[in-house]
């Protein structure tokens, strides 16, 4: 079993559900006691938030990247960084890293096409709803077609992910605006949602809504334990 190493913390809410998912795919692929291999460096999310949000995403970089290398010094053969928007400086830390890297929207995007999904709804935080680097790459390289909620309702979404989500905060109300945006979104063709947010499943999850969920903690989580074993 290689050893997986996990970059946590963003939020470290999100990073207890990756630890779970890991753990629990490991024991069902193997059984009885055995568990997985890992490593996690989990920062403190505080000063990283800020600097997403004044746009420096090089000093989120820096921080991250020497992150990654703690990781890698403590032996893991590969990286995980758990969380979906982070992925915008993806490419800085694979720079300088000798592991790969398992990213989030790659694997995301091979459960879509194997589930035979072409126009998926994205709800995740306004950096990942709007921008390319996850967007795009499910556009580019899996010839998807993505829809993202109307402005008001990103509004909404973003909110609830910092405000609540990711200080553990679960409330009825912003589930119930979540389920109504995802409907949304099938109303509009979405073939299934994908929850590009890893703390998004801790709010809604498959037993609420019709629509196909595709929650990126579990997926990633997924694609972990298959590649380390
Ligand atoms: N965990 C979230 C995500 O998957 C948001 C927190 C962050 O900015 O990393 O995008």
């Amino acid at each position: 079993m290689k050893i997986i190493g996990l970059l946590g913390g963003m939020s470290w809410e999100s990073t207890l559900g990756y630890y779970r998912a890991i753990n629990e795919g490991v024991k069902k692929a193997l059984g009885g006691l055995h568990s997985a291999r890992l490593v996690l460096y989990s920062v403190d999310f505080d000063p990283i938030e800020k600097l997403q949000h004044d746009g420096d995403w090089e000093g989120t970089a820096k921080i991250l990247s020497q992150a990654a290398l703690r990781v890698q010094s403590a032996g893991a053969d590969f990286l995980v960084i758990c969380t979906n928007t982070m992925h915008k400086i993806a490419p800085q830390i694979e720079a300088v890293l000798a592991i790969p890297l398992l990213h989030i929207a790659d694997a995301t995007a091979e459960v879509l096409v194997q589930n035979g999904i072409s126009k998926v709804g994205l709800l995740g935080t306004a950096f990942t709803m709007e921008q390319d680097f996850y967007k795009g790459r499910l556009i580019q390289q899996y010839g998807l077609n993505v829809l993202v909620p109307d402005d008001e309702d990103r509004k909404i979404v973003h909110r609830v992910i910092y405000q609540e989500l990711c200080l553990g905060k679960l409330k009825s109300d912003s589930k119930a605006e979540y389920l109504r945006i995802i409907d949304s979104l099938a109303r509009q063709g979405a073939e299934g949602v994908i929850l590009g947010c890893t703390e998004i499943g801790m709010l809604v999850s498959q037993q609420d809504t019709d629509v196909k969920l595709f929650d990126t903690t579990a997926i990633h989580a997924d694609k972990a334990v298959e590649y380390a074993l």
